[in-house]
């Protein structure tokens, strides 16, 4: 079981690092990440590093999810209903942001990932999620448009697909690049309907890459 006092100091850490926002602090602060790792791993679940979850895939540091969640929020000005989450994963950050918006839908490409994921947002009691098991590259578009768009893989160029299943007002918030990679924050303005897109910081994600595996 993993002290109060290990999961205070990293807290500490992402304000350190300059996460400002409570209530995505706060929800740090309550969410199990001990859960979302094979139990071999879970002993390093509060340390503020990304984490291996199988298939080649990781689990986010929690300062880039704590940072992404953020952003998400702030751009959205308050007013985020439905988020699309790209790449499910373990899950983890599924499950932070089904705690601060309305509804999420997420998806996986590798199912054996997503079965996983559903298995333990059933097990937290989380009833707004919905998972899909797609290329999500190209969105959810029957469930779109979407407030927000959080995206944990990082594609070459932000897919137009994404872009085109905001809604007036929606902010998509994604890595970009290969080697070298930076967050991305693209906002649908609502009065022009024209895409503002601004490059925030270096970070370092696996690549979103096409098709599905069973
Ligand atoms: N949000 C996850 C991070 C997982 S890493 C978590 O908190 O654990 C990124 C995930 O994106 C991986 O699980 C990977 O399989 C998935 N992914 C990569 N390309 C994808 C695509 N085109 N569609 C859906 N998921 C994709």
């Amino acid at each position: 079981m993993t002290s109060l006092r290990t999961r205070e100091r990293l807290l500490q850490r992402l304000m350190d690092q300059g996460v400002t926002n409570f209530r995505v602090l706060d929800v740090i602060r309550n969410t199990p990440r001990h859960l979302f790792l094979d139990e071999a791993l879970s002993h390093r679940a509060y340390e503020d590093s990304s984490l291996p979850i199988g298939y080649g895939q990781t689990l986010s540091q929690p300062y880039i999810v704590a940072r992404m969640t953020e952003i998400l929020l702030a751009a959205a000005g308050g007013s985020l209903r439905r988020v699309l989450e790209v790449g499910t994963g373990s899950g983890y950050q599924t499950t932070v942001l089904a705690q601060l918006v309305e509804q999420v839908y997420s998806v996986e490409r590798i199912k054996p990932l997503q079965d996983r994921a559903r298995e333990r947002l059933r097990q937290l009691g989380l009833h707004n999620v919905q998972l899909k098991h797609a290329d999500g590259g190209f969105g959810w578009p029957e469930q779109g448009p979407f407030d927000g768009i959080l995206s944990t893989a990082a594609p070459q160029f932000v897919p137009e697909e994404l872009k085109q299943q905001l809604a007036p007002g929606g902010v998509l918030v994604i890595p970009v690049g290969g080697q070298t990679q930076q967050l991305h924050l693209v906002i649908r303005e609502p009065d022009t309907d024209k895409f503002v897109t601004q490059v925030l910081e270096p970070v370092k994600f696996v690549p979103l890459l096409s098709g599905i595996t069973r």
